[in-house]
């Protein structure tokens, strides 16, 4: 037994890197939200926004300019329409209050709330409940897959008022691993 384990240790070595987050993708079963079990296959939409909305990025949020720009050109090319996009400054008072301008899309790292693990993402709209109209949305990215392929488009979908589904390859599936760039019911 001894000698197994001896030699196991000269064959498997432990690697020196330390385990890091930072990964691109993320693992297998990751949920971009928190699951949802009413999910249907085709998007259904429960709100839309009156005018274009703008989009603000707090200061220590979790993506950048470019990244939401390629977010947003994704939506754009749908027929979706927007309106500024911009950087807050360092002391700006909606991003330190969790305040969301009317018209607006603010994009964040998680506030207190958030349950850490179970999912990467998560998209809160304020809207009217008799008419359906979108007058703000949170967009909630972990800072470590603020980066990562797709999160930011789903959580965008979530912004234009569109649900979760089961659809697999489709941008609004709610599990990471299951989800694609399908567009499928989407283009406006
Ligand atoms: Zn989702």
């Amino acid at each position: 037994m001894k000698a197994l384990l001896l030699w196991i240790a000269i064959a498997y070595p432990v690697p020196h890197t330390a385990h890091t987050v930072d990964r691109l993708l993320p693992p297998p079963q990751t949920w971009v939200c928190p699951a949802k079990t009413f999910a249907s296959d085709i998007p259904t939409r429960s709100g839309s926004w009156r005018y274009p909305p703008n989009i603000i990025l707090c200061h220590r949020g979790p993506v950048n300019m470019g990244r939401t720009e390629k977010a947003v050109g994704y939506w754009k090319r749908l027929g979706y329409e927007f309106g500024n996009i911009k950087i807050a400054p360092s002391d700006d008072y909606g991003c330190a209050t969790g305040q969301v301008p009317y018209s607006t899309i603010m994009i964040d790292i998680p506030s207190q709330g958030f349950k850490m693990g179970t999912h990467l993402g998560t998209t809160k709209t304020w809207r009217n409940n008799d008419t359906g109209q979108i007058f703000k949305a949170k967009i909630e990215i972990m800072s470590a897959w603020g980066d990562s392929e797709r999160i930011l488009e789903h959580e965008l979908g979530h912004a234009m008022g569109f649900d979760d589904v089961h659809h697999v390859g489709h941008i609004m599936n709610g599990s990471w691993s299951l989800g694609g760039y399908g567009t499928e019911g989407l283009k406006k």
